[in-house]
């Protein structure tokens, strides 16, 4: 900008416009250079006929769509299509990817990561209306690298400052079960498999409910838990000879992927269920199993808010009585104020080798992380008073430096290293 008003050729200041058939020209006074010439002053600072506009400075270019924003935006429309998801959802996939695209750290970037856009701006979308979409679908249609996908997905939800919510695990438990081919019998499923949809989804919605009410869900990765609920489900639906069927074989006949995780989750649910099964008189009778107690779930699931309420304990509500406790029997005759206390817990409480005195510490409802720590707990950073002014002796700072002799060795052993790559590489 300093240099508006000079000549380009001999860098004289005398510039001078000059109207030639009615088109305003600057003309260099001292060399007749023609600076610029049918001026374009459409654009920003440029109506002081000093500069001509370069095309690419001009307003022209950020409204142009490059070819691989059009590739791109085409891709999303696309991939709405395959996703048969609601017309809308197109709409606001492609104005996601339009904006991300006027990000310069989004538009320079390697192809594959603007493929990777394409499926973060439908991501979003559907996240944001509750379309159970999973990352591991969108990766599977667009070949994509998980990792490439997950850390472009994280930029574009900072940069655009999106607000995603979680992934609805009701909505995903619908598209999951009905992806099942377990809804009528066919060549490849028995009879005595083939279940209801309708059933199985509204038992599964209530099993996931339970595994997130009793953290079996925070931090983990939705689909497993959805996969064993839905075998537990399918299971308890009809025990006659479905008890026998193991979880792989079921997600082999419901023609859907055995996750991993799957296994453990269903543990912990059958764990879970358990617990509540010894808060019931009648069941705890027939003790039963981790293969038994699948029978009762749907006994289990109608009393389910009221059976983890018995069956687990918030450590905030165990700690508080903890205090009280103590605090009662410091104070007062603490004996007539636990002997109601008991009764009551006594009467809602059914008998059994649970109930004592003080119940026998029913387990804390907690993170199975917690309960099973498999981490070493964190260690703690030994306690230092070091000001950073202290003394350094030069005893301490020599034994950083190499004695004469070390110097020596170090050069005789390079010495022979060197030698011994001449002698074997070809010459
Ligand atoms: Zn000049």
């Amino acid at each position: 900008m300093a240099d508006r008003g000079r000549c380009p050729q001999c860098g004289s200041r005398e510039l001078v416009e000059d109207a030639h058939y009615a088109q305003s020209q600057l003309v260099c006074a001292h060399c007749a250079c023609v600076l610029s010439e049918g001026l374009l002053t459409t654009t920003f600072a440029d109506e002081e006929h000093l500069r001509e506009v370069t095309y690419s400075r001009s307003t022209g270019e950020s409204e142009q769509v490059s070819r691989s924003q059009l590739r791109g935006l085409r891709r999303v429309k696309d991939l709405c299509r395959v996703l048969q998801l609601p017309a809308t959802f197109e709409d606001t996939a492609v104005s996601y990817y339009r904006r991300a695209f006027q990000l310069p750290a989004l538009r320079a970037t390697r192809i594959q990561k603007k493929e990777v856009l394409v499926g973060c701006c439908v991501l979003v979308t559907c996240r944001q209306h509750n379309w159970p979409l999973t990352m591991g679908t969108v990766c599977t249609l667009l070949y994509a690298d998980l990792e490439l996908f997950s850390a472009t997905y994280l930029q574009v939800v900072k940069l655009l400052g999106l607000d995603v919510p979680a992934l609805s695990l009701a909505d995903l438990v619908k598209t999951y079960c009905s992806s099942f081919k377990l809804s009528q019998a066919s060549p490849s499923v028995p009879a005595k498999f083939a279940e209801d949809r309708e059933k199985l989804v509204s038992r599964t919605v209530q099993l996931v409910e339970l595994a997130g009410d009793t953290w079996l869900v925070t931090g983990r990765q939705p689909v497993p838990v959805v996969t064993a609920a839905a075998y537990l489900a399918w299971q308890s639906l009809r025990p006659g000879g479905r008890l026998t069927c193991p979880l792989a074989r079921f997600c082999q006949l419901a023609g859907v992927d055995l996750p991993h995780p799957a296994y453990l989750r269903l543990q912990e649910l059958l764990a879970v269920l358990l617990r509540m099964a010894g808060q019931l008189a009648w069941l705890r009778l027939l003790s039963p199993d981790k293969r038994t107690v699948v029978k009762h779930i749907g006994d289990l699931l109608q009393h389910r808010y009221l059976l983890i309420r018995r069956a687990f304990r918030e450590r905030a509500e165990r700690d508080e009585e903890g205090d009280e406790e103590q605090e009662e029997r410091e104070g007062e005759g603490a004996e007539e104020e636990r002997q109601p206390r008991d009764e009551e817990k006594g009467s809602d409480r059914p008998p059994g080798p649970q109930q004592g005195k003080r119940p026998a510490s029913p387990p804390l409802l907690l993170p199975p992380c917690l309960l099973r720590p498999q981490k070493r707990p964190r260690p703690r950073s030994p306690e230092t008073h070091i000001t950073g002014y202290e003394d350094i002796s030069d005893s301490e700072l020599e034994q950083y430096l190499r004695t004469h002799e070390e110097v020596k060795a170090f050069q005789k052993a390079q010495a022979a290293s060197q030698k011994a790559v001449g002698t074997s590489a070809p010459s």
